[in-house]
């Protein structure tokens, strides 16, 4: 099952959320600053045993203060100009996330829109190559079974309607 909901994503009863993190794995601004606030000290604690994250890659740690029992931390590339390979991480970045959520158990996975804040990935762009990675993991593998594409505007909500509405991406 697909969904789209417009709210905060530290706020969610799922298995696990994806943070759109910094290579660092140490917070920052935007979602990943959010989810810091919400999990508390201790997932910090976690991600420095971590030790960081590459571009295009997905880390998994607990929620702790969080509703969520897991967090899976992302790192989605900076958007240039499409050509140094952007669109490829990204799509590595949504498929490293399901690999992760199955091998976890993870039946219920947040993704907030990775890269289209700060990291400047366009909106449109970024929503077909999650669509799409998503739609193919699932056809193949029964975990996840529930994904929610979680927007933080209404624009960003149209967006993934679109998307999904279209059926092929
Ligand atoms: P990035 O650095 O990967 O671009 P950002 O955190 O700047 O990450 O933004 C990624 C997306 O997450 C943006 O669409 C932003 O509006 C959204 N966002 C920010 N805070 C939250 C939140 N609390 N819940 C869900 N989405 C959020």
């Amino acid at each position: 099952m697909l969904e789209v909901w417009l709210g905060d994503i530290t706020t969610l009863s799922v298995a696990a959320i994806v943070n759109a993190a910094n290579s660092s794995l140490l917070g920052g601004g935007g979602v990943d600053g959010a989810i810091h606030r919400a999990a508390g000290p201790k997932l910090l604690e976690e991600c420095r045993g971590i030790g960081g994250c590459p571009t295009g890659e997905a880390r998994i740690t607990r929620g702790y203060r969080l509703p969520a029992r897991h967090v899976i931390h992302t790192v989605g590339p900076v958007w240039k100009d499409g050509n140094a390979g952007e669109p490829e991480l990204l799509a590595s970045c949504y498929r490293q996330c399901l690999r992760l959520a199955r091998e976890n158990g993870v039946r219920s996975i947040a993704f907030p829109a990775i890269s289209c804040g700060v990291y400047g990935f366009p909106a449109d762009q970024a929503c077909r190559i999650a669509v799409r990675e998503v739609r193919e993991f699932m056809a193949v593998n029964p975990i996840p079974e529930r994904v929610i594409f979680v927007c933080f505007s209404d624009r960003m909500k149209g967006q993934y309607e679109a998307v999904l509405r279209e059926g092929e991406c």
